[in-house]
């Protein structure tokens, strides 16, 4: 076995290339250290790399064929049941076709273990439909309309969050979900660094789930008035952030 493997098309190299041939740059020696802390640097730093290398996928900087997908059309829908690529960036592009709409189903890539990337251009999703996948950046495309009751459940631990700035229905910002408008705020990165987050003053509901698990957060900023839509927040015992409102 060689040491050195591409996270993208898993590519096993016995020198270090830097750049693989499949435009993923920075490939580094899979140690593990004894310490957390050192552990926790390089994940950080590995998915910082995919973020890099899936961003210049979805803007069209570089060239990636779509993934293979299990497909079947139900009651005038596309439903989109698995993505069935072993690829580090998992590229779900399907959307309907002006008549039906495309559907991402329950667990779209949830026996890709090596995925830790999602583009997704259907046009709708079920709100499970990363159960327990090991995706830590979703990038939604131009035509993403709504999850399914709109909200998800970020069952896995989500780093990115990222839209495609033509998307008419959703925004990101700072690796937060958003509607277009920003007056609900659909889900927080869990993995989002930061400690403090203060929740923009345009946003007047908070989505179910949309803060689930967050790691980092300690101080949470929330505008007066704001509404909670089903159960919001979900955070470990002893562990649960400081709300205040302003
Ligand atoms: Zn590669």
């Amino acid at each position: 076995m060689n040491p050195y493997e591409c996270p993208i098309c898993h590519a096993e190299y016995e020198e270090n290339p830097r750049v693989c041939p499949c435009g993923f740059e920075g490939i580094e020696y899979p140690f593990f250290w004894e310490s957390k802390e050192l552990n926790e640097e390089y994940e950080k730093k590995r998915l910082f790399k995919i973020y890099k290398f899936a961003k210049r996928v979805v803007t069209g900087e570089l060239p990636y064929e779509p993934s293979p997908l299990t497909v079947y059309e139900y009651d005038d829908q596309i439903y989109v049941e698995e993505s069935v690529d072993d690829r580090g960036l998992a590229y779900v592009d399907c959307k309907g076709d002006g008549k039906r709409k495309s559907f991402a189903a329950e667990g779209l890539v949830v026996f890709r273990s090596r995925t830790p990337a999602l583009y997704l251009n259907t046009n709708e999703a079920h709100h499970n439909f990363l159960d327990e996948s090991a995706v830590r950046m979703i990038f939604f495309g131009p035509d993403f309309e709504r999850f399914e009751n709109g909200y998800f459940r970020p069952y896995t631990l989500l780093r990115y969050l990222w839209v495609d700035a033509e998307n008419r229905f959703l925004s990101a910002e700072n690796n937060v979900l958003f509607n277009k408008d920003k007056t609900e705020l659909i889900s927080y990165a869990s993995l989002r660094p930061e400690t403090e987050y203060r929740v923009p003053a345009s946003v007047k509901r908070l989505m179910p789930l949309c803060f689930y698990y967050p790691k980092h957060l300690k101080k949470l900023w929330l505008p007066r008035g704001i509404r909670t839509v089903g159960r919001a927040f979900f955070f470990s015992y002893g562990e649960e952030p400081e709300i205040i409102y302003y």
